[in-house]
């Protein structure tokens, strides 16, 4: 298993992190296969969307934010439940197509990572497994 670091500045972030998991299968040297990046964290996540166009993650980040509100009638006392609640609607992992030594995305696709309760410094765990 590898293991990348992501540095998040804000509490709400989408972050690219496309061509730090690329590399990670490029030094696997596995053509052709599977790689599952998972986020080992209660209060961030991963997903696969646009990352052509920037507002796309803004949006993203704006709208979770209407959607799971900070102040709701939470229970859980470290005042962070949206960001879990944001986590798991989002999801813990991925599992993508290595194709010819590359990643199979679609032409605007990218590996977001989603940071629900930041700035923090946060792990994203990453095996690449050979068909
Ligand atoms: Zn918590």
């Amino acid at each position: 298993m590898e293991v990348i670091t992501v540095k998040t500045s804000r509490r709400i972030q989408m972050i690219d992190i496309t061509a730090e998991v690329e590399s990670v299968v490029r030094k696997s040297g596995i053509q052709n296969g599977i790689v599952v990046v998972f986020i080992p964290h209660t209060t961030a996540a991963i997903t696969v969307n646009e990352n052509a166009d920037p507002s796309v993650k803004h949006d993203l980040e704006e709208f979770s934010k209407e959607l799971v509100p900070h102040n709701w009638r939470w229970t859980h006392g470290e005042g962070n439940s949206d960001s879990h609640f944001k986590s798991s609607m989002f999801g813990p992992s991925l599992t993508l197509i290595v194709e010819n030594g590359r990643i199979a995305l679609g032409t605007w696709q990218g590996i977001i990572f989603a940071e629900f309760d930041g700035p923090r410094t946060r792990k994203v765990w990453i095996q690449v497994i050979g068909a």
